[in-house]
């Protein structure tokens, strides 16, 4: 220490520390930003500074992403597969390109032309409007343009050169009900596409399930399908992994957030001159926001195991009503974080399937899913006194009013 505070332009020294303290408020600032964006943004970010930062290291992950297993040799046990650290490699330089080479290769000996052509048909979503009617063969016969749209289409994101957006998001919707999506998205989105899009009551009762389902459903469609399955120039829109891993054991319900550590992030030893000096703090601050992310998430899904024990063991029936405030107050943070971290998340059940954080807060979610059941059935109450009446009896105790402004709300779809 040599003498008091100087007046005048900062030092170089000051300098450095005031821009390295911005760098880490800015970065801070993006991580709470991130906190609302699905895992797949957050790993975008990862990635680019993976690309960019050498004192950032990924050595293999040590958990699987999608389920929260040690891994053994790189692979999960339970998911059976080789686990990467990202969900997909970071968007490679141009996707399209690579479905096409990769096509090419599945595609029968004989259809690579019929390849080519399949690709340069795509408009901007990656989809090939009308279909292969609406291509110019180009000297392909059919059955090798046919062969050739197959390939595209296996080797592309599922959607992928679907001949509409309809198409595609039935495409979409039969690939995550195949892994571990509601399975109410095939009807959902097939038969039902109309009233699912227009009146959810009505799809609701045509299915025989609940609105509360229907609306778990339209929630997941939001997070998690696209009508734009292959975008010319955008990143990749394969399916990010959770960002919440809930898992029973002996009946009860615990929740797992992968820390950096877990996904084989860490920092590189040291390194010389003072350019790696910054790229070190910088990494380090990454590794810090990321770890602090995890950690809030962690503390939200440990309550939200609890509080809905019931809900992720055996559905929407077992429901508890549960505000943002609440979970908040109980977590210790303002609930604003709650709100932010919620929004876009999702979180994988025991049993495999995907359903938003979203769905775990609500008032009445298990007496609306009862009464839209009623509503639904083929002997629906005659009035909300009925409808009160018979919900009793179950167990649900409700005022006629509240049954009245619930069915309002259900017969609105909202
Ligand atoms: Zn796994």
């Amino acid at each position: 220490m040599t003498g008091g505070p100087r007046a005048g332009p900062p030092t170089q020294q000051q300098d450095l520390v005031l821009r390295h303290e911005h760098r880490l408020t800015t970065l801070a600032l993006e991580v709470l930003r991130l906190l609302a964006k699905p895992q797949e943004d957050v790993d975008r970010l990862v990635a680019d500074q993976l690309e960019k930062n050498p004192a950032l290291l990924a050595a293999g992950p040590r958990r699987c992403r999608w389920c929260g297993l040690s891994l053994v040799d790189g692979r999960c046990r339970a998911c059976g597969g080789p686990v990467g650290l990202m969900a997909e490699p970071p968007a490679a330089a141009d996707e399209r390109d690579e479905v096409r080479l990769v096509a090419r290769q599945l595609a029968p000996r004989g259809c690579e032309r019929a390849v080519d052509v399949v690709m340069a048909g795509l408009d901007a979503r990656g989809l090939l409007p009308g279909g292969l009617a609406e291509l110019t063969p180009q000297g392909c016969a059919p059955a090798q343009l046919a062969a050739g749209l197959r390939a595209v289409q296996e080797a592309g994101p599922p959607g992928t050169a679907a001949p509409d957006a309809a198409a595609a998001l039935l495409a979409q919707a039969r690939w995550h009900a195949a892994h571990g999506g509601p399975p109410l998205l095939v009807p959902l989105l097939g038969d039902h596409l109309a009233a699912f899009a227009t009146d959810r009551a009505a799809a609701a009762a045509a299915l025989g399930v609940g609105v509360a389902e229907v609306d778990a459903v339209a929630r997941f469609v939001r997070a998690r399908l696209t009508p734009a399955p292959l975008p010319s120039g955008g990143g990749p829109r394969h399916p990010a992994p959770p960002d919440v891993i809930l898992r029973a054991q002996d009946g009860e319900v615990s929740a797992v957030v992968l820390r950096p550590d877990d996904l084989g992030l860490a920092l590189a030893p040291d390194g010389p001159g003072r350019g790696w000096q910054t790229a070190r703090a910088e990494a380090r601050s990454l590794l810090d926001v990321l770890d602090r992310r995890a950690g809030t998430l962690q503390r939200l899904a440990d309550v939200l195991a609890h509080r809905q024990r019931g809900f992720v063991l055996h559905g929407p029936a077992a429901h508890r009503p549960l505000t943002r405030a609440q979970v908040a107050a109980e977590v210790g943070v303002h609930p604003s974080t709650v709100s932010r971290a919620v929004a876009g998340a999702v979180a994988r059940l025991p049993d495999g399937r995907i359903v938003a954080l979203a769905d775990f807060f609500g008032g009445a979610v298990s007496a609306r899913a009862a009464l839209a059941a009623m509503l639904g059935s083929p002997r629906p109450p005659r009035s909300d006194a009925e409808a009160a009446a018979r919900l009793a009896e179950t167990g649900v105790v409700l005022a006629r009013r509240t049954v009245a402004k619930y069915r309002r709300e259900l017969e609105e779809g909202s």
